[in-house]
C-alpha cells in the first residue's frame, strides 16, 4: 500500500490528480486499483514467511474489511516491519553465514549498536561528516572501507579476506586505535563531570597503563574504569554469542586492575564497547549509574538527556571507527605505492 500511495502521489501533479480522482470515481480505474491492492498483498504473503492471518488477511478481497473495521491495532506497519526484517536477517544469514560475518549480524543487533543512526544531528556530539557516516555504515554491513583499496595493509596481512581488518591491524595501534580510546575515555569523564561527580581523575598515559583510565570519586564510593574498543569479528575471536568479545575483554580488565581497585578501596568496572556500538554489561551498568547521576543533579541539560548520552558515545566511536578506518586506507596505500617504486627499482637494477 504504501508503494502505491508514494508512486502515485509523488507523480501526479494538482490538476492531473482532479481528472485522476474523477476517473476513479467513474470507476475506470477501480480494475488497476485492484490489481494494485492483489499485487501488494501477493507481495506481502510472499516476503513473510508463515503469514499471521491476524495480521494480513489470506483473501486480498476482505483487506477493505480486515483494516477498516480496526481489528488490527495501530502498530500493523511496524508488525509487518519485523516480519519482513526477520525474513531478510534469516536470508541474509544463508548467504553471508562466515564467523566474521555472523559476529557482525550478532553484534550489529544489540541494544544501542545503531544508535548513530538514530542521532538527529542538533549539536556537533551527535553529528557525523559525511565521510565518518560513509565510514561507519560501511563497517556495519561487513564491506571494506574504501572500494579500490590494494591487497595488502601497511602491517603486510590480506585486506581481501577481512574488511574489518584496521580494526584489529596492529600497526595502527599506537595512533589511531588509541585516539578513538582517548576520546571515549574523555566523554565518559567529562560526562560524569557534568553530573556534578565530586572528584575525577583520567589516567591517560598513552598504551601502557598500569592504572585504569578513569578514576571517579562519587559522594558513597570510588569507582575504577577503564575503556576499551574490541573487535568481535577479529579472527582472533571465535565466539558467535552476543557480546561474547565484550565479556572478554571485560574478563581481563577484572583481572588485571583488580589489586589495584582493593588497594585503593574502589570498585572497578571495565566500560567496554565493541567496534560496531554494542556495550559491555558492565558499561551499561556505568552508563545506568551515569543517567542516575545525572537525574539527581539539579536541571539535567537537554545535550545530556539518556539517549543523547547513548547517542553521544555511539557517534564518538564511529567517528573514532571512521579515523581508523581513514588512516589505514591511507597507510595502505602508502605501502602500494613505496612497493611498486622499490619493485620498479630492482626491475631496472636488474635490467
Ligand atoms: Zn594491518
Amino acid at each position: 500500500m504504501r508503494h502505491f500511495f508514494t508512486a502515485h502521489s509523488f507523480a501526479i501533479s494538482v490538476p492531473e490528480f482532479v481528472t485522476e480522482s474523477d476517473r476513479l470515481i467513474r470507476g475506470e480505474l477501480k480494475a488497476n486499483f485492484i490489481e494494485e491492492v492483489n499485487s501488494c498483498h501477493r507481495a506481502l504473503c510472499t516476503i513473510i514467511q508463515n503469514v499471521p492471518k491476524e495480521l494480513i488477511p489470506s483473501d486480498p478481497n476482505t483487506i477493505w474489511t480486515t483494516y477498516g473495521q480496526g481489528a488490527v491495532s495501530r502498530r500493523l506497519q511496524k508488525a509487518l516491519c519485523a516480519l519482513i526484517d526477520d525474513r531478510i536477517a534469516a536470508h541474509y544469514s544463508t548467504t553471508r553465514n562466515s564467523r566474521a560475518d555472523k559476529q557482525r549480524m550478532t553484534s550489529c543487533s544489540a541494544k544501542n549498536a545503531g544508535a548513530w543512526l538514530m542521532a538527529v544531528p542538533q549539536t556537533p556530539a551527535v553529528t557525523l561528516s559525511d565521510s565518518d557516516y560513509r565510514y561507519a555504515v560501511r563497517h556495519r554491513l561487513g564491506l571494506h572501507p574504501q572500494s579500490d583499496l590494494p591487497p595488502l595493509c601497511a602491517c603486510g596481512e590480506l585486506l581481501k579476506s577481512d574488511p574489518g581488518h584496521f580494526h584489529s591491524c596492529p600497526k595502527l595501534m599506537p595512533r589511531a586505535i588509541t585516539a578513538r580510546h582517548d576520546t571515549l575515555v574523555q566523554i565518559l569523564a567529562n560526562m560524569f563531570k557534568r553530573a556534578g561527580v565530586v572528584n575525577i581523575e583520567v589516567k591517560c598515559e598513552g598504551e601502557t597503563r598500569v592504572r585504569p583510565d578513569i578514576e571517579i570519586i562519587l559522594s558513597d564510593r570510588s569507582l575504577l574504569v577503564d575503556v576499551a574498543v574490541v573487535h568481535p569479528a577479529a579472527p582472533s575471536r571465535r565466539s558467535h554469542v552476543a557480546l561474547a568479545a565484550a565479556r572478554d575483554i571485560e574478563n581481563a580488565k577484572a583481572a588485571k586492575y583488580r589489586s589495584v581497585a582493593l588497594e585503593r578501596g574502589a570498585t572497578f568496572s571495565a566500560f567496554i564497547v565493541e567496534s560496531y556500538g554494542a556495550l559491555g554489561g558492565q558499561g551499561l551498568e556505568l552508563l545506568k549509574l551515569l543517567n542516575s547521576t545525572l537525574n539527581h543533579a539539579p536541571a539535567r541539560p537537554f545535550e545530556l538527556s539518556e539517549r543523547v548520552v547513548a547517542e553521544t558515545f555511539s557517534v564518538a566511536l564511529q567517528r573514532g571507527n571512521a579515523f581508523i578506518s581513514h588512516t589505514g586506507s591511507l597507510a595502505a596505500r602508502a605501502r602500494a605505492v613505496s612497493d611498486t617504486v622499490s619493485s620498479n627499482r630492482m626491475e631496472e637494477a636488474a635490467g
